[in-house]
């Protein structure tokens, strides 16, 4: 049930036919668990707890730096050395107390990962890094819970939907993690801070409708978002029979940890 304060928050849902009152409360019935609350993790949780995400689980083992300010935007500069996780829960709490936040100081891993998602409807994910992206992908294969990962770099990013069993899952596209140090991550090669911004909020409007069992666009397609030609391209993925998790003779079993190959040729 919604409360008086609640239903003149959300008014700008509510009023919208495809949400109304049981929306709303569906939208408060739900848990969202997002990894990462860097420049993806910040415009998607912010939106997330103005939307009236009734529980927000927030992972990050990282400290704020001051680099991260150019496009992180739940953090100033008074955050910086401070746990990622914990300023997040502040801030977003702060917008909207009427919602349940749980943070995670830890990086996830094999072991710690089917407590923390557990219960999840929807994972977020907007790490930078691959270890995290295969294992949150294989996690919420076995778990089944649905998964909305998110890349950037320089002027581009990416956005993949995936329902567990129903539509391609990230290693359908990638296979395996790629050989450390031979893909760039923005603290080599940049980013627009405000590209970020733009692809976290597609994965907030993506988990929103989501939630609320509208048209999802996204699940079982990549987005491509491409800043300088302002192009977006969305391709839709099909299942990959010779995938090692979902195709028809997987290798993946369970839950492991990955570890990223060196590349020994250097
Ligand atoms: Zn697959």
């Amino acid at each position: 049930m919604l409360t008086t304060p609640e239903l003149t928050r959300y008014s700008r849902n509510i009023l919208l036919s495809e949400v109304g009152r049981k929306g709303q409360e569906k939208l408060k019935d739900s848990i969202v668990t997002v990894v990462g609350a860097g420049g993806l993790g910040s415009p998607a949780l912010y939106y997330l707890a103005a939307a009236g995400i009734g529980e927000i689980r927030i992972i990050d083992s990282d400290k704020v730096d001051l680099t991260n300010l150019q496009r992180q935007i739940l953090y100033s500069t008074s955050s910086v050395n401070k746990p990622k996780s914990q300023e997040a829960a502040d801030v977003i709490a702060s917008l909207n107390s009427n919602i349940k936040i749980v943070s995670h100081n830890e990086r996830l891993n094999a072991s710690n990962i089917e407590r923390i998602f557990e219960g999840s409807h929807l994972i977020l994910e907007g790490s930078d890094n691959f270890e995290t992206k295969f294992l949150v992908n294989d996690a919420c294969y076995f778990l089944n819970i649905p998964l909305i990962i998110a890349g950037i770099l320089r002027f581009e990013g990416q956005v993949l939907g995936i329902k567990p069993k129903q539509t391609f899952c990230y290693r359908c596209v990638f296979h395996s993690p790629p050989d450390a140090d031979s893909v760039p991550n923005c603290a080599e090669a940049g980013v627009i801070g405000s590209v970020a911004g733009l692809v976290g909020s597609i994965q907030a409007t993506e988990s929103i409708k989501y939630l609320l069992g509208l048209e999802q666009g996204l699940f079982g397609s990549i987005l491509s978002v491409d800043a300088k030609t302002m192009e977006f391209r969305k391709i839709s993925i099909p299942k990959n029979k010779t995938c090692p998790l979902c195709g028809d003779n997987p290798s993946i079993a369970k839950i492991e940890d990955i570890v990223l190959k060196s590349c020994d040729w250097e």
